[in-house]
């Protein structure tokens, strides 16, 4: 393993590579540290390019032993340059990093299948998580493929995607009557109590150090380089945050020019505690009571929040936030411009480009990258009402009558209107 060990974000310590998370002496959250050196000397294109095509090409800058045996194999997703998104904002050099294509179709594929692999290697016989609800179908995959039993812990509010799509694993799937926030304190309790390995709280520095895979694929997706500008979606603040680590240890081990992009963060303004102490100049993060479509990004005391504004600071980014109206605009500009759709979280991370782009804050000539993180079939009901299907009898005559005279006709001002207003007689139907 390359891992060293465990060191406080705060004060330094260091700690041996168990299952603990927070500093003994500071209250600090703890991270792993590397030895550069040895990674450097092992880690080469050639090698990670003969790796498989997963994020466990880059298990040299993963705190495990090995490889798991049994693997939903997560990452690798596809790195799309979207022009006519970026035409249509006024940009040039726009790519999506597409992780809607991951095992259960979000990011926490990667950052879950580290923390497992770890907690099995630590001698835990059973995982659990407080998810916003992409974790828990995360969670509940991954152990269903390792046959490990599991414990997975969300709001009862959730939406009922993400409720089906967690318990047809198998697991044990408990709603709590609560936000995220009461969730996760729930789950600190009973992690002290139970000896099991919350992804996301007792294995948090493994957990979160898959993150940084979403910055090694980028890389070597644009042929080992870094690009100008990243717009990545916030809620804990931990995967803007070991997104730039990952550029960071690249340049470390000279995979890629010492170069770190300018690294944006995108909130909901319905919970965007990060984006407002951003927006205010301040050191601290308020926490907020989350109300907003965008539920796997409502964390309304976010555990890594002030050290994504750190970032966002040093590299010369931003953290903005965006309005319901605006998340729903941007899951279908991305939709209509890409062919990727994406969860509202996606929406928030559209919409704080367009926004950035409207302001003059990104320009034509940056090579941008948007973290798309989640897939829009999880979130059905952000953009159920307002769009527009046609219905027909099944005959050439109404097909004709209803949906090709319709484009000439009466329904020409509609095409550019997102209100369908279907009314009785219209040729359209809201969906
Ligand atoms: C969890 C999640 C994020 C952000 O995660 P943090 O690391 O907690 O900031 C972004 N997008 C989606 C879809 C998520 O599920
Ligand atoms: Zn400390």
């Amino acid at each position: 393993m390359t891992a060293e060990h465990l060191k406080c974000k705060e004060c330094g310590r260091t700690y041996p590579l168990e299952a603990l998370f927070v500093c003994e002496y500071c209250f600090g959250p703890l991270e792993v540290a590397y030895d550069y050196e040895r990674i450097r000397s092992r880690a080469t294109k050639e090698r990670i390019a003969h790796g498989p095509p997963s994020l466990w090409r880059y298990a040299d800058f993963l705190p495990v032993e090995r490889r798991p045996d049994v693997d939903l194999q997560a990452g690798f997703t596809p790195l799309v340059k979207a022009d006519r998104l970026a035409a249509e904002l006024g940009l040039k050099k726009v790519w999506i990093k597409n992780d809607t294509a991951n095992p259960t179709h979000s990011f926490k594929d990667r950052v879950v299948t580290v923390a497992l692999q770890r907690a099995l290697e630590l001698g835990y016989e059973v995982v659990a998580c407080a998810s916003t609800g992409n974790l828990a179908n995360s969670v509940a995959a991954h152990a269903a493929a390792s046959g490990t039993d599991a414990y997975v812990f969300v709001p009862a509010n959730l939406e009922i995607q993400k409720i089906i799509a967690t318990a047809v694993y198998g697991v044990n799937l408990v709603k709590v009557r609560g936000n995220y926030d009461d969730v996760n304190r729930l789950c600190t309790e009973i992690a002290a109590d139970k000896h099991w390995a919350f992804v996301n709280v007792n294995v948090r520095p493994y957990y979160s150090e898959g993150s940084k895979t979403l910055a090694f694929e980028t890389a070597e997706q644009l042929g080992w380089r870094a690009p100008d500008k990243v717009v990545v979606p916030v809620a804990s603040g931990s995967l803007l945050t070991k997104i730039h680590k990952g550029f960071q240890e690249l340049g470390e081990v000279g995979l890629i020019r010492r170069k770190t992009p300018v690294v944006c963060g995108a909130q909901a303004a319905g919970c965007g505690p990060v984006a407002a102490a951003f927006a205010a100049g301040q050191e601290h993060v308020k926490p907020v009571k989350p109300d907003t479509i965008a539920k796997s990004l409502a964390i309304g005391n976010p555990a890594d929040g002030i050290f994504a504004l750190e970032v966002a600071r040093e590299t010369g980014g931003v953290i903005e936030s965006v309005t319901e109206q605006e998340i729903v605009d941007g899951i279908k500009l991305l939709a209509e411009t890409t062919g990727i759709f994406t969860e509202t979280a996606g929406g928030v991370t559209t919409a704080v480009l367009a926004k950035l782009a409207a302001a003059g804050k990104v320009h034509a000539s940056e090579e941008i990258v948007v973290y798309i993180t989640g897939d829009g079939l999880k979130t059905l009901d952000a953009v159920a009402g307002t769009l527009s299907t046609y219905e027909i009898e099944p005959d050439m005559a109404d097909f004709e009558a209803r949906v090709l005279e319709g484009e000439a006709g009466s329904l020409d001002g509609e095409e550019h209107d997102d209100e369908s207003g279907a009314g009785e007689d219209s040729r359209r139907q809201a969906v």
